[in-house]
Formats: C-alpha cells, sequence, structure tokens
C-alpha cells in the first residue's frame, strides 16, 4: 500500500497558527525566528487544538505511514509530502532482564539507537525542521551540533537535495565526524566547545540567510521530539506511562516529551495520568542537575568536560523549563560521573543486547542510581528513552571492554583457550597469552 491512499485522513489543513513566546505570550507569524523581540524569550509554535482533534482519531493514527508523520497534524508543517525517510516509530522493547537486575517490575527501552536515517533522536527533529526550511525557502541548511544532529542534518539534507554546512566542536569522536562527511556537506570543525560553536553559529544565521535547524528554526525543529511522547503513549496501548527517564542536553527533548503527553491527553487520544519525569546528565556536565538539586530557577554554564559528548551542553537553552518540568512532575534530575557512564553502557548491552552511546549510558546509570535512591517505584510503568546508538562513541570504551581471544586456525587452539577462559574471571579474558 503507498502512502496516498492514506491521504484522506492527512488533511491538508493546517493547525499551527503562529509562534509564541514562552515567557511572555507574544505571537510572531510563522516564519524562521526563535527569540521574542520584546523580552528574548523562546518561541514556540502554538496550535489550533479543535482543528487537531478534528483531523485525528486513533484509527487514523494507526492508518498513517510508519513513521513520526503518523502524527503529522501535531507537527508544524503545512505541506502532505514532508521529507520521510523512515524516521521514528522505533521499539519499544520491554526490558525485563535489566529490570529484573534493578529490582523493577515494568521497565521498558523507547530505542532510538536505531532510529532511521542516522541512529538517534535527532533524525525526528531534523525530519520536522527540514520539511520546515523547504517549506519556508531555504536552499541551505545548517546546525550547530554535538555530533548527532551534524549527522542528521547532513543526511537528510542530502535525501532531499538541500545544500548543506555544518559546525560541530573539533574534538568529537571519529564516528560522528565520518558520520557527517559521508553525504558530503561543508563541514567546520570549529576549534571550541559546543556553546562556543552555538554563538558563532547564531552570528552566521544573521548575516548568511541560512536555516539553521536549532537557532533560527529551533520552534520548528524541537516539536519533532514530541513524537518520542505520542509513539511511547500509541505502543503502550494508547496510555501513558508512570514515570519516564530522558538525558538532557539543551533540554528540550525532555519539555517536549511532556508537551507530547498533555496534546494526547488535550485532544482525548488519551486518558489523563500524572506522569513522572526524571532527568539524567553527566556529571562533567550537568548544569540542570545542579539547578534542580539547589532548587534554582536559573541556570548557572558550565564548562564541559565528559565522554558524554552529545549531551554536553554548558549553557542550556531550555534548562529552566527541564527544572519545571521535573519539579512539578514530583520527578527527579540527577548526573553520575563518566565510570558509572561506561558501566552503564555495558549494563544496557549486556541484559537487553541494545548497544547505545554515551548519552544513554548516562541515562541507564541514572536509571539505576534512582532506583537505589528509592526514587522509583518499582509498581510504576517506566519508560526509559536511549536516544543515541555506540558504535558512534566506540573510543568511550576503549581499554573497558575484553579483548577477543586470538586463536591459530587449529581445534587444540581453540579447546586451550576455551580452556582458560572458562577458568578466568571474564575482565581477565584481555590478558590472556594463547
Ligand atoms: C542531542 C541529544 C540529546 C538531547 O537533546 P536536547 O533536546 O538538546 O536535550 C540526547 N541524546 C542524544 C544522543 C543527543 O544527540
Ligand atoms: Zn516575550
Amino acid at each position: 500500500m503507498t502512502q496516498a491512499t492514506h491521504t484522506p485522513t492527512l488533511s491538508t489543513a493546517a493547525t499551527f497558527r503562529a509562534l509564541k513566546c514562552k515567557e511572555c505570550g507574544e505571537e510572531y507569524e510563522l516564519k524562521a525566528t526563535h527569540v521574542c523581540e520584546f523580552c528574548f524569550g523562546p518561541l514556540e509554535v502554538a496550535y489550533d487544538y479543535s482543528a487537531i482533534q478534528r483531523q485525528v482519531s486513533r484509527a487514523s493514527i494507526q492508518a498513517g505511514p510508519n513513521s513520526i508523520w503518523r502524527y503529522r497534524p501535531f507537527l508544524p508543517v503545512a505541506t502532505d509530502n514532508p521529507i520521510d525517510v523512515g524516521t521514528g516509530m522505533t521499539p519499544l522493547v520491554q526490558a525485563n532482564r535489566l529490570a529484573r537486575r534493578l529490582g523493577l517490575k515494568k521497565l521498558y527501552i523507547k530505542n532510538d539507537a536505531v532510529n532511521m536515517p542516522t541512529l538517534s533522536f535527532k533524525d525526528r527533529v531534523v525530519s520536522v525542521a527540514l520539511t520546515r526550511a523547504r517549506e519556508l525557502g531555504f536552499t541551505t541548511v545548517s546546525c550547530a551540533s554535538t555530533g548527532n544532529l551534524a549527522n542528521s542534518t547532513a543526511a537528510i539534507a542530502a535525501h532531499a537535495g538541500l545544500d548543506c554546512c555544518v559546525f560541530i566542536p573539533s574534538d568529537l569522536e571519529a564516528g560522528k565526524v565520518l558520520g557527517t562527511l559521508i553525504y558530503g556537506p561543508t563541514v567546520m570543525a570549529v576549534q571550541g566547545n559546543y556553546d562556543q560553536v552555538n554563538r558563532l553559529c547564531s552570528e552566521v544565521a544573521n548575516t548568511h540567510g541560512w536555516g539553521f535547524v536549532n537557532i533560527n528554526l529551533r520552534p520548528y525543529y524541537s516539536e519533532g521530539s514530541k513524537t518520542l511522547g505520542y509513539e511511547v503513549a500509541e505502543q503502550l496501548g494508547w496510555e501513558l506511562p508512570d514515570h519516564v527517564v530522558a538525558p538532557l542536553a539543551s533540554g528540550s527533548l525532555f519539555t517536549k516529551i511532556y508537551k507530547g503527553f498533555q496534546e494526547f491527553v488535550k485532544v482525548g487520544l488519551v486518558d489523563e495520568k500524572p506522569v513522572r519525569f526524571s532527568g539524567a546528565q553527566a556529571e562533567g556536565c550537568s548544569p540542570i542537575a545542579q539547578a534542580f538539586r539547589e532548587g534554582r530557577d536559573f541556570i548557572s554554564p558550565v564548562k564541559p568536560n565528559t565522554i558524554a559528548k552529545s549531551i554536553a551542553i554548558g549553557n542550556p537553552a531550555d534548562g529552566v523549563y527541564a527544572v519545571d518540568v521535573a519539579k512539578k512532575t514530583n520527578g527527579n534530575i540527577e548526573s553520575v560521573n563518566d565510570t558509572e557512564i561506561i558501566e552503564g553502557i555495558k549494563l544496557l548491552a549486556e541484559t537487553e543486547g541494545i548497544f547505545t552511546e554515551t548519552a544513554g549510558g548516562t541515562t541507564i546509570a541514572v536509571l539505576k542510581k534512582l532506583v537505589e535512591a528509592g526514587k522509583i517505584n518499582p509498581d510504576e510503568t517506566t519508560v526509559v528513552y536511549i536516544t543515541g546508538n555506540g558504535l558512534k562513541t566506540q573510543e568511550a570504551l576503549q581499554g573497558c571492554i575484553n579483548e577477543p581471544l586470538t586463536i591459530e586456525p587449529k581445534l587444540d587452539s581453540f579447546e586451550r583457550a576455551l580452556e582458560r577462559s572458562r577458568t578466568l574471571d571474564r575482565l581477565e579474558w584481555q590478558q590472556v597469552l594463547v
């Protein structure tokens, strides 16, 4: 069946009506702009929810494409032909072995380590941003990235035939750099941290008229993260979970999962229910966790120093809103150190067969910490968001995992190695000489 046969349920009536300041409520036209002219607050897309309600039902969503575009009336694009590279509808896996290990009963992993096309949740936000960029007439798209966003922007721009120039800190992991270059964009490796890259990009956005997905297109871009909320609700059988745990970089994804759940309640797709929101940061870059811990409603920027580079934003744009969501939902925001992050990566791999990157290791380690502190009830249906793929951050594991057993191509060499491996503690495998 082609997508076209479903189009009666995908009406062309646009459901998004304005950009609205999150601080003062001032409204703006639906252009490429992201800051309020009066109070400098961030702009967010506002919708006509009665129009959405008329367009969607559980059945219309289920009849839609097997991607984020099944939720199109909730997304800020007017076209009936969005850029659809199969992004979204990633597995929601019941994580029984990890649950048992931690002492939980109903634990799920939302596995965006296998999101299409570039194996991170960023494909969601970029699919929306580039669809909107095309509608607004941009021919060159760009971003300030901690790695995954550059992969995603370059790949989806290539698919859409848009020119692309991305900016990354020069010290990123090899997998993230190659995973961008392969799509043929211009790549600027900036000698500085993400926050410096971001500042430079704000200046370029003002002078070059490019569509920066996370700067002037940010209000549209960030809406893509709501699909992480919609999918979990749909995959749980049109029900909300009790507790979610997700990583925090700028804090956007965290607040948009919350918005997604609220919207599903608003239009009657799921029943209202309190959902607790807990956030994860790396200790080496934890300005949001620090603000939460100290009960502050402002963020003190930090200089990042952690292996979790993809979430290392020292001055997070949506940090205060993330603190607010955790507070008002009776959740928590915790941080873990680099050793715990590596243990988190290994724990998820060994119990569930999912290889995540450092951001996912951070999230699993925070999950463990929250359980040990009694901050997750074993009976709660808990969903953990795994947002990126481990093959992209292999450097982080150097010296932390076993080496293969090298043997001669002979049966007795194999038998001797097997014998030794069984008598040695697994951690000593790497020392075995056959
Ligand atoms: C960007 C990113 C995040 C967090 O994104 P924000 O919306 O900025 O908080 C989480 N995980 C991974 C793997 C990312 O690349
Ligand atoms: Zn304002």
